[in-house]
């Protein structure tokens, strides 16, 4: 392909990119509401209480969206990925004058390169399709695990069978490899944590770091699975011990492994083949 016709793809993706990342905002913020709602709705039935349907449930559709502090209703244009925020707000709330999180456009912008990326390396590929999903859910669970430290089985679970159905034609690895990369993705993380509670009494990280492990190898193949390990606990040795010193963060508050792992997939997902024959060649 052309690199002018491919960079004509990128900049199709990275457009759709930031929409979806304006979208994935909207994830972020209510999937663990959601969930927490389900919880207490779920919880009421088990007192037999009355599942009092009080207030509309809250979905990712509905209600739109309001400024947090004031309750305004983000207009439409105040709604166009980035430019809104940079440009139109200015970084406020056009009710109240209250700041809005740099997050957003900072997700924004961030899922548009990513999404540009996609298109570049792989080109008009049904790898590129599968690949901008991965990304996007990536991105998501990331930011969730970072605020809530959940990752969702409504996004994991989809993934992993996802990555699954997409190696029946094998996209990224051969269907083996994928069945393989789940399964151990699962057990690897699940013995660490077992091995770390019999050691210490004390829970390292949550059953969706399995889930999301898992996934993982459903997508990239068991190969891709020490690469993934090894650079998320470099990357989170390195920032953990940074938060530790600069912050004083206590030893013991937790820190999600999750985003990590979903940085660790990503760059396996671009730069897996390449990482994986480097230290393969440095073991020997
Ligand atoms: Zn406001």
């Amino acid at each position: 392909m052309l690199p002018e016709s491919l960079g004509g793809l990128a900049a199709i993706a990275g457009l759709l990119g930031l929409c979806i990342g304006s979208f994935l905002n909207v994830v972020i913020h209510r999937l663990p509401k959601m969930m927490e709602q389900e919880w207490q709705a779920q919880c009421a039935e088990l007192r037999g209480e009355a599942t009092s349907t009080a207030a509309e449930p809250l979905s990712l559709a509905k209600p739109r969206s309001r400024c947090p502090n004031c309750g305004h209703q983000i207009s439409a244009i105040e709604n166009i990925p980035l430019i809104s925020y940079l440009l139109i707000l200015k970084g406020k709330c056009s009710g109240c004058q209250a700041r809005i999180s740099p997050r957003y456009p900072i997700i924004e912008a961030f899922t548009g390169l990513a999404s540009a990326y996609v298109a570049w390396h792989f080109g008009p590929t049904i790898q590129a399709a599968g690949a901008l999903l991965l990304v996007w859910a990536l991105i998501a669970l990331a930011a969730i695990d970072l605020d809530t430290q959940l990752l969702p089985d409504a996004i994991t679970l989809p993934l992993l069978w996802l990555g699954l159905a997409q190696n029946l034609w094998g996209s990224y690895t051969d269907l083996s490899s994928a069945v393989t990369g789940a399964m151990l993705g699962y057990l690897a993380l699940w013995s660490v944590f077992w091995l770390f509670k019999l050691a210490t009494g004390k829970e390292g990280m949550g059953y969706g770091d399995f889930k999301l492990l898992a996934a993982l190898g459903a997508w990239l193949g068991w190969q891709m699975l020490p690469a993934i390990i090894l650079l998320s606990s470099v990357v989170g040795a390195i920032v953990g011990i940074t938060l530790i010193v600069a912050t004083r963060h206590g030893r013991n508050v937790p820190i999600p492994f999750g985003p990590y792992l979903a940085a660790a997939g990503g760059i396996a997902l671009f730069w897996g083949e390449p990482i994986t024959r480097t230290y393969l060649g440095m073991i020997g």
